[in-house]
């Protein structure tokens, strides 16, 4: 994890973008550990994609999404169960109907409190929005797809199966031709690699590649990623890309028996000159440590 402290990572409600008629998107504003938040309203209920990170974070979205809603019922979903993500819950209970995906809600009850744990250890300013986290249980669960009609808009929530987490959920609203892709899409930097073992493997290079397929056969106009500026159908592609070179790069040096060691530092300087601009550099060590261990043998 970085070694550096991390900015307090702060929801501010500032820049709300309207993507489409009643389809906000609380801007993350490149912070690290603050997700893009989406808003998204129909004719008699409103839909939180993502809570920000702890209680206080998860107060303002709630106040600015109530306010937004005027009087409409509200929905919460998470796209995975990561704390920036979904660790804001608790504030929602009584307040919207919480909903994701089964394997998500395994996520949560399984390694919520793990992931306390490590955040908490990330530094002061992390372990300050995480104080008072109580681990939320959703409302409703689903198997692998849920229509929620909001009133003459139906969004689609979809279980994306394993990739950047086991338990990985991507929202579209068909009607706008937004696609919400939590994690399984940044912008501007390296995808993330939650590669801890031995306390947390679930990450797959392998199935993320073909998530991303799948994702770019939806067509969505405009992808709104977990973290970085929102864009067009190129951010999936440039992920897809990304995944693919890493995993070739790293294969053929694994195939030529190099040690992890080496791989690391040939792919890093490789990937860090096809994309100098991107951050999260420490992810890439990760991503090939993964793909290390999905090589065929
Ligand atoms: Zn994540």
């Amino acid at each position: 994890m970085s070694k550096f402290v991390l900015p307090e990572p702060v929801v501010r409600i500032e820049d709300v973008r309207e993507l489409a008629r009643d389809l906000l998107v609380i801007p993350n504003r490149r912070v690290p550990l603050v997700p893009n938040i989406g808003v998204v309203g129909g004719a008699h209920s409103v839909l939180v994609v993502e809570t920000g990170m702890g209680p206080r974070n998860a107060e303002a979205v709630l106040a600015f999404a109530a306010e937004y809603a005027a009087g409409r019922r509200l929905y919460l979903t998470t796209t995975h169960f990561h704390p920036e993500h979904a660790f804001g819950a608790q504030v929602f209970a009584g307040k919207a109907t919480f909903l994701v995906n089964r394997a998500q809600a395994e996520d949560l009850a399984a390694k919520g409190v793990a992931y306390l744990e490590m955040f908490r250890g990330l530094g002061e300013p992390v372990a300050r929005q995480l104080e008072g986290v109580e681990i939320a249980s959703p409302d409703v669960v689903y198997d692998d797809a849920y229509d929620l009609d909001l009133g003459g808009r139906v969004v689609r929530l979809r279980a994306a199966g394993r990739a950047h987490s086991r338990g990985d959920q991507v929202i579209t609203v068909p009607d706008a031709g937004v696609m919400f892709t939590g994690d399984l899409v940044e912008a501007g930097q390296f995808a993330i690699f939650p590669w801890f073992p031995p306390y947390d493997t679930d990450v797959s290079g392998i199935r993320w590649i073909s998530v991303m397929r799948r994702l770019a056969d939806a067509s969505p106009q405009v992808v709104v990623p977990g973290h970085g500026d929102v864009g067009g159908p190129q951010l999936l592609a440039d992920v897809r890309d990304y995944l693919e070179l890493l995993r070739d790069e790293t294969w053929a040096r694994r195939d030529s028996a190099v040690s992890e060691h080496t791989i690391v530092e040939e792919v890093r300087a490789l990937m860090i000159e096809r994309h100098p601009e991107w951050a999260g550099r420490e992810w890439i060590d990760k991503g090939v440590g993964c793909l290390c261990a999905e090589h065929p043998v």
